[in-house]
């Protein structure tokens, strides 16, 4: 267990690595945005098939921005900066989309779970899915 130790506690800090708040915020970041491939994974090795839960987006959003604040008032490196500037866009679109996708869904009459607007049938009972409206 002697190598346990020299790992974790290394140059006499904590994983070797100087800490301090910003630190901190950083590799909350890159657990955060990690953490996302987690629950992409389990999201689609429990349905079987290719799934983007939306909590995949909100940590995206969320390690991403501290990431971000990370690389602006720490690192202050533009590469780094420039490399989380912009990824915000299609997270916040993606969220904007489901929420509409949501919202426009209705449910099935047979099952009563949600059918998505452009559904012809209803994906948990195989049901004739509503009719859109508007
Ligand atoms: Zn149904």
């Amino acid at each position: 267990m002697d190598w346990l130790t020299h790992v974790l506690w290394y140059d006499g800090r904590f994983l070797g690595i100087e800490w301090h708040a910003w630190k901190v915020v950083g590799w909350i970041g890159n657990l955060t945005f990690f953490s996302r491939f987690l629950v992409q994974w389990y999201a689609t090795e429990k349905q079987k098939r290719v799934v983007v839960p939306t909590t995949f987006w909100w940590l995206s959003l969320l390690g991403s921005s501290l990431l971000f604040s990370y690389a602006l008032f720490h690192q202050r490196d533009s590469v780094f900066i420039f490399a989380y500037a912009f990824t915000w866009i299609p997270y916040v679109r993606n969220l904007v989309i489901h929420h509409r996708t949501v919202a426009a869904s209705r449910p099935c009459a047979r099952c009563g779970s949600l059918c998505p607007p452009q559904a012809r049938f209803c994906a948990q009972c195989g049901a004739a899915a509503p009719a859109a409206t508007g």
